[in-house]
């Protein structure tokens, strides 16, 4: 099965990147749902929207930079190295990702399409224009304000109730479409719309590698290879990527 999967990269004329959550936690991102502690008195809603944001930036600003801290020291593991030498000897591979850690960029990866956004920047929230990167530093003494307007800042991730950025969904779907192969990592492929994406491949012909060490969404089949491994260890396998040291 490894040997076929491999040899599917190796053929692929057109392969196509899809990584979800368990990409980044083998790199030790954590993702805070569920957790014990002061968050859990806080609902989705009043943490990840923009209602919330308005309501109480204060509030919500110390969860994004808790979240930011945390993240600070994670690395990106040998399965997003192996994905950035797979795009280099490629010439040509997009990723699509739910991830908005940042990961596959901070990798080297560039054509990267972040569906729920990215916490690496945050911009104006009434919207007059003003990007920045978000680093800890820019609100240690309280929610960031736009210094072009003096409106509260927001990440640029997709907050509760808002919608997947247009271009990015549909620019995700049109790949799925035209692929020759998609590898699926790391998701359970049950949040939608998003986990439309990799059915969308399998409808259009598509083969689909899947890396995932627990049993996902997808369907058994002729062109499904499911790899119950973790990404970090098996995606160097795939690609021939030797970590560099
Ligand atoms: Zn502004």
């Amino acid at each position: 099965m490894i040997n076929r999967a491999a040899e599917l990269i190796r053929e692929s004329s057109n392969p196509v990147i899809f990584s979800g959550a368990g990409m980044s936690r083998e790199s030790g991102m954590r993702t805070f749902r569920g957790e014990e502690g002061l968050w859990k008195e806080y609902s989705p809603e009043q943490l990840s929207s923009i209602a919330g944001l308005r309501e109480n930036p204060g509030l919500v600003w110390d969860w994004y930079r808790m979240r930011l801290i945390a993240g600070e020291n994670v690395v990106p593991h040998p399965g997003y190295h192996a994905l950035t030498y797979l795009q280099e000897q490629k010439g040509y591979l997009p990723v699509i990702t739910q991830n908005v850690d940042g990961l596959h960029r901070l990798a080297g990866q560039t054509d990267v399409m972040e569906i729920h956004g990215s916490m690496r920047t945050a911009s104006c929230m009434d919207k007059c224009g003003f990007s920045a990167q978000l680093t800890a530093e820019l609100f240690h003494t309280g929610p960031p304000v736009c210094p072009d307007c003096g409106a509260i800042l927001r990440p640029d991730i997709v907050l509760f109730g808002e919608p997947l950025p247009p271009k990015v969904i549909s620019r995700s779907y049109e790949l799925a479409e035209s692929c020759d192969l998609m590898v699926v990592i790391g998701t359970s492929v049950q949040v939608w719309p998003a986990a439309g994406i990799p059915f969308a491949a399998l409808e259009s012909g598509a083969a689909i590698i899947e890396i995932n060490p627990v049993q996902t969404e997808l369907p058994r089949g002729d062109r499904v290879i499911s790899i119950r491994e973790k990404a970090g260890e098996i995606l160097p396998v795939l690609t021939g990527f030797k970590e560099r040291t």
